[in-house]
């Protein structure tokens, strides 16, 4: 196996990361979401994983998703979180995957097809994406009940919007009660699971229901960047690359695409052979930093497609090969997480997770034992 970027996986830090999140809402079964490959980090295999541990529900966007999942073994329920055609009743129905009903007309069109497809209704408590309207509560009483003749409903669930923000808890709880007004009316229907918790919302809120889908959390990162985590959640994702050259450069020399950088004095520059195809962000041109020998160097230039350029001046003995850290730890204490990456360009750990491109391979570390996907 080569070595030119890669992620390194450690799947003990998922498992770990999933125990520790079990413990704090102990009351509620765990749905696993594992929607855009597991946030980057393969959806298979996280799943297989987390089945493994006990996780009998899975989260996923699409039918896409959820059919990958079974194609791996997953036996679990998998719940569509979004849009399907209705046109794909049937595949949903014979591969066992359970849809959102997101509207009266979705409820409508799908119950055209005259299939007992398994649901879970949607509620809108505010965040204005998908489901029946929760300021109706007696309108999503009829509609859940007149459409509970066609469809098999396992639950009912609604989604926080602002649950990472402490200073939004009132807009929180409003939209937790909301929906529990909606859960009440339908309570004769005895609908299995009731959800409305995602990861901050099981670790911040008043908790509600017997489901938690969880997701960012996971994978050991933050919902919101000012939020703390509990202690011992990590992130499992560690993301390397290696230099590929180390060049002198006199002051007043350019670097990289626009010349967007020059040199003030002489400097030592090594080349990485990475880029924004895979993942690695554009705005962080002159901006980010990388870890390399115990040491944070800095990015300098523009982020190419497929390298891009660190000062490494004064930083002993950088060599073609060294590695480099991304994204993650070294043994010295320095850090960079996705989140820490996301807030110097403004946007959020999820983003540059799902953002590692596909041509990233990625390695499972389990109990130090390394194997490739
Ligand atoms: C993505 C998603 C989640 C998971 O959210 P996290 O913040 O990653 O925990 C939960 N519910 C729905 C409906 C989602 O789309």
């Amino acid at each position: 196996m080569y070595q030119r970027s890669w992620v390194e996986i450690d799947i003990d830090v998922i498992k770990s990361n999933l125990f520790i999140y079990r413990n704090n809402i102990d009351i509620c079964e765990i749905m696993a979401v594992v929607k855009a490959d597991a946030y980057g980090h393969g959806a298979q295999r996280i799943a297989k994983t987390l089945m493994e541990c006990g996780v009998k529900f899975f989260g996923v966007s699409n039918l896409d998703e959820a059919l990958e999942l079974r194609a791996a073994g997953i036996t679990g329920e998998i719940l569509v979180l979004g849009y399907t055609p209705v046109s794909y009743a049937k595949v949903l129905y014979e591969n066992n995957i359970t849809q959102t009903v997101i509207s009266e007309q979705y409820a409508e069109e799908l119950k055209r097809y005259g299939i007992r497809n398994k649901v879970h209704f949607a509620i809108d408590t505010g965040m204005h994406r998908i489901g029946l309207d929760a300021s109706n509560p007696v309108g999503c009483e009829q509609v859940i009940r007149t459409y509970a003749e066609h469809f098999e409903v396992t639950g009912v669930f609604t989604h926080l919007c602002v649950a990472d923000c402490p200073e939004e808890q009132g807009f929180t709880e409003k939209q937790i009660a909301e929906f529990k007004t909606v859960v009440e009316r339908v309570k004769k229907l005895d609908i299995a699971f009731v959800h409305c918790m995602n990861s901050a919302g099981g670790l911040w809120c008043a908790k509600y229901g017997n489901l938690a889908r969880l997701g960012i959390i996971l994978y050991g990162l933050k919902p919101n960047y000012e939020n703390i985590l509990p202690k011992a959640i990590r992130p499992a994702l560690t993301w390397k690359s290696v230099v590929s050259m180390v060049k002198h450069i006199k002051q007043g020399d350019t670097v990289g695409y626009g010349r967007s950088y020059r040199a003030e004095k002489d400097i030592v520059v090594a080349t990485i052979p990475t880029g924004y195809a895979d993942g690695y962000r554009r705005e962080l041109s002159n901006k980010g930093f990388v870890i390399v020998k115990g040491c944070k160097a800095s990015i300098i230039g523009k982020i190419c497609m497929d390298q891009f350029m660190i000062d490494v001046t004064g930083i002993k003995d950088v060599n073609m090969g060294d590695e480099v850290i991304l994204l993650g730890a070294d043994s010295n204490g320095n850090t960079i997480t996705a989140d820490d990456m996301a807030d110097m360009i403004e946007t959020i750990g999820y983003e540059i997770l799902c953002g590692i491109s596909k041509r990233v391979p990625r390695k499972y570390i389990c109990k130090s034992n390394i194997s490739e996907e």
